[in-house]
C-alpha cells in the first residue's frame, strides 16, 4: 500500500526517470515498478511515499507549499479524490483515462514540467489503452 498526494496519481503515470535528485527519481522508479492494478493507495494532503526523499520537503510540507496545494486540489477535483480515502492503481488509472488534454493542462498548470509533454503523451497512450 502507498500514500500519494492528489496530483501524484498523475506524476506517476507520467514519470519517466526524471526529477529533483537521484535519491528521488530512485525512490519514485522503486514505487512506479512496485505498483500493480491491484495496489491500494491512500489519499493524503500531505507529504507522501515519493515526497520522502525529496529535497524540496519541509517535514511534513513542501517547500513550495502554496503552488503545490494548487496543484493537489485542481487534481482532487478531477478525479474526485478525498483525503483518507482509498483507491487500486486500476481505478485511479480509469479515472485519469477520463480527463481530457484540456483537463491536464487546466489542472497541471501550476507546474513546471507540464511543458515537457512526457505527462501528456502519457495520459494519451493510457486513453488508447483503456477506453
Ligand atoms: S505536469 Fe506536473 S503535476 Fe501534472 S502530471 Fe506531470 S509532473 Fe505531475
Ligand atoms: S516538490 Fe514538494 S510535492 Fe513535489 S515531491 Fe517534492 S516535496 Fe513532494
Amino acid at each position: 500500500m502507498f500514500t500519494f498526494r492528489p496530483h501524484h496519481f498523475f506524476c506517476t503515470l507520467g514519470f519517466q526517470g526524471k526529477g529533483y535528485s537521484k535519491g528521488f527519481v530512485d525512490n519514485f522508479s522503486q514505487i512506479k515498478n512496485d505498483l500493480t492494478e491491484e495496489t491500494l493507495i491512500t489519499v493524503t494532503s500531505k507529504t507522501d511515499d515519493i515526497c520522502s526523499p525529496c529535497p524540496h520537503r519541509c517535514s511534513d510540507v513542501c517547500a513550495t507549499q502554496q503552488k503545490i496545494e494548487k496543484l493537489d486540489q485542481a487534481h482532487a477535483k478531477a478525479l474526485d479524490l478525498k483525503e483518507g480515502g482509498r483507491v487500486t492503481w486500476r481505478e485511479a488509472q480509469k479515472r485519469l483515462a477520463q480527463l481530457t488534454l484540456q483537463d491536464h493542462k487546466n489542472i497541471c498548470q501550476e507546474c513546471q514540467w507540464l511543458n515537457l509533454g512526457l505527462c501528456s503523451d502519457s495520459l494519451e497512450k493510457l486513453k488508447n489503452s483503456l477506453l
